[in-house]
């Protein structure tokens, strides 16, 4: 037995010996894992030193505060940890600063907001009240600050465009602390629109333009971004959550990097890039401070033991293989859209040129919620998810997103995906929509018999070729 894999079977002994139901739910899920086609765009597999840098007493110590700036006693180490990651972090992206104690990308995403706020708000009130304690603070001071903060505006990519909930989405915190004015898509090229953008942007007069997407499949040009930006004195804020990965691994560089050009940048960590589940903030040097008063403003204690799997998983990011990971992952995503395209499958924009596709599935006669319960039925792992203009709402859907990261990360080539996307548009031709007594279901779907379990039989095979965590006998 490799080292690595006796750790993994001692150490789940040793959980098995408190609750066995979880010892063998993370054992079936390694299980699980192995045997779908995972195509969630947003997922991928951290690498085993990554994954054992969390298991560990690190996670026992409370650090509110910053790197030697801490109100508890003792944190040297977890200084050493999170000095490590952000080194990492600056280096690998160019950044003049970088703070990785965020838990996860939506809270990356409130630093920097709040950040933002905090730089960018003339708050008269907090001037004057500079020396005041809480306990002087009158309802009327209070009235005043929230009308100071509150209310800002915020441009972002509308959700069926592609962008992300904590844009503006009136469902989202963000929605509320902020009035929001979305920008779309062109309605022919699928593409954003940059001189329309530019004329929301004179008219709105927004503090804060929001770029970046979840469901976007083609490249920004955040330079042009940024003018826009200086050019109606907005803060440029890039939330790369999805496409870290490809920044990272220059895949987008020049004007497609937005580190040079955002004021401020929030991120996943394990999307694209392949770390723990976590966020962390680039900012220029102006928003450096008030982006390190994440904690207390919008976090907690950060997490030491995700710090140090988020070094290593930086570290990792600054070799020559992830460098070769990135790029095979955007030549992926292209062969997987030619695939779909020449079987007759529509894609949102005609292709792709990151790491994401987004299938209109509405030509095969079913909702997104239907294509993807058979997909899942047939061993393919996916997400529904809306389209421009979406007929079917948020829930049901038309589209079906999909994305190559994961499967690259096992070793799929281009020529795999081709297979994949046999599979999948196999799938589709294969399902039609259910009828119900009271008419055709946006839910429930028939596929013609047989398709799930040859299609199961040849992911099977792809999946076999490409051992997941070959390094683990278990
Ligand atoms: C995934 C995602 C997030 C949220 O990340 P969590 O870690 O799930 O909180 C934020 N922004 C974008 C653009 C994303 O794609």
């Amino acid at each position: 037995m490799t080292p690595v894999s006796s750790i993994y079977t001692q150490m789940l002994d040793v959980i098995a010996a408190v609750e066995p139901r979880v010892a063998d739910a993370t054992r079936q899920e390694l299980t699980d894992q192995r045997a779908s086609l995972k195509l969630i765009a947003s997922e991928n597999y951290a690498s085993l030193p990554t994954l054992l840098a969390m298991g560990t007493w690190l996670s026992d110590k409370y650090a509110e505060g910053t790197i030697g700036h801490r109100f508890y006693a003792g944190c040297r180490n977890i200084d050493t940890v999170e000095s490590v990651a952000a080194e990492h972090a600056r280096a690998l992206f160019g950044a003049a600063h970088a703070y990785v104690q965020p838990h996860s990308g939506i809270d990356a995403n409130l630093v920097a907001y709040w950040a933002i706020l905090n730089h960018r708000i003339e708050s008269p009130t907090l001037k004057r009240l500079e020396k005041a304690t809480v306990n002087d603070l009158t309802e009327a001071d209070w009235e005043d600050l929230r009308h100071e903060f509150n209310s800002q505006r915020v441009m972002g990519m509308s959700l069926d465009a592609g962008g992300h909930l904590t844009h503006g989405f009136r469902h989202n915190i963000s929605g509320k602390m902020f009035t929001q004015h979305s920008y779309g898509t062109n309605p022919t090229t699928g593409l954003i629109d940059y001189d329309a953008l530019r004329a929301t942007a004179r008219e709105f007069r927004p503090l804060i333009i929001v770029a970046g997407y979840s469901a976007y499949p083609r490249r920004v040009n955040f330079a042009r971004m940024r003018e826009i930006a200086d050019e109606v004195g907005a803060t440029l804020f890039v939330d790369m959550a999805h496409f870290a990965g490809l920044v990272a691994g220059k895949v987008f560089t020049g004007e497609e990097d937005p580190v040079p050009y955002a004021h401020v940048v929030a991120s996943t960590t394990h999307k694209s890039l392949r770390g723990p589940r976590g966020g962390f903030v680039l900012a220029t040097p102006e928003y450096a401070d008030a982006v390190d008063k994440g904690c207390p403003m919008v976090l907690g204690g950060p997490l030491g033991h995700v710090m140090a799997a988020k070094a290593l998983a930086f570290a990792e990011a600054r070799t020559a293989e992830f460098e070769t990971y990135a790029q095979a992952i955007a030549t992926n995503a292209q062969a997987l859209g030619e695939g779909l395209a020449k079987r007759g499958v529509r894609l949102v924009t005609g292709g792709t040129d990151n790491h994401l596709l987004l299938l209109d599935v509405s030509a095969f006669g079913l909702t997104g919620r239907q294509a993807e319960s058979a997909l899942l039925e047939s061993g393919v792992v996916t997400n529904r998810n809306s389209i421009p203009h979406d007929p079917n709402g948020a829930w049901y859907t038309s589209g079906i997103r999909i994305g190559t990261p994961a499967l690259t990360t096992r070793g799929f080539t281009a020529a795999d995906f081709d297979v994949v996307a046999d599979l999948v548009a196999t799938v589709l031709k294969a399902a039609t929509p259910a009828s119900t007594p009271k008419g055709p279901s946006k839910a429930k779907y028939v596929l013609e018999p047989g398709v799930a379990d040859r299609v199961h039989a040849r992911a099977a095979e792809l999946l076999g070729n490409h051992p997941l965590y070959p390094e683990l006998e278990l």
